[in-house]
């Protein structure tokens, strides 16, 4: 853990900080409470434009981890550019990009994996 105001690092069971004195034990519940009213105003911001591409970008970017990744890795990041385009503005768009630049990247190395396996059998 780190002081908030500092940025000292701090012993996880400190109540103030030994830099400058900080109340941790505070802000980190305020942390806390920022990160479940962020979390609350995601949920909210389910009505908002974009909402559909950004779901589906989501999902394909987690499916596309375990199948079809370099299909399903394109479709993540079009649809969370979509979504973004149309406006949206939650984490769900980028979360799903990143999935999906994964899925890529995965993909392309288990393709190449695959070659490379295929042209090591061939050669006896
Ligand atoms: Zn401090």
């Amino acid at each position: 853990m780190f002081c908030p105001k500092c940025g000292t690092m701090q012993d996880d069971k400190a109540q103030f900080c030994m830099s400058c004195g900080t109340n941790i034990a505070n802000t980190q519940q305020s942390s806390q409470q920022s990160f479940q009213q962020s979390f609350q105003q995601d949920y909210q911001q389910t009505a908002q434009p974009g909402n559909g591409a950004a779901t589906v970008s989501l999902i394909c970017g987690i499916v596309g981890l375990f199948f079809f990744g370099l299909i399903l890795g394109i479709i993540a990041i079009i649809q969370g550019n979509s979504a973004r385009k149309q406006g949206y503005v939650g984490a769900k768009a980028t979360i799903g990009i990143v999935l999906g630049i994964l899925d890529v990247v995965f993909g392309v190395v288990g393709v190449l994996f695959m070659i490379a396996i295929i042209g090591a059998i061939s050669q006896y």
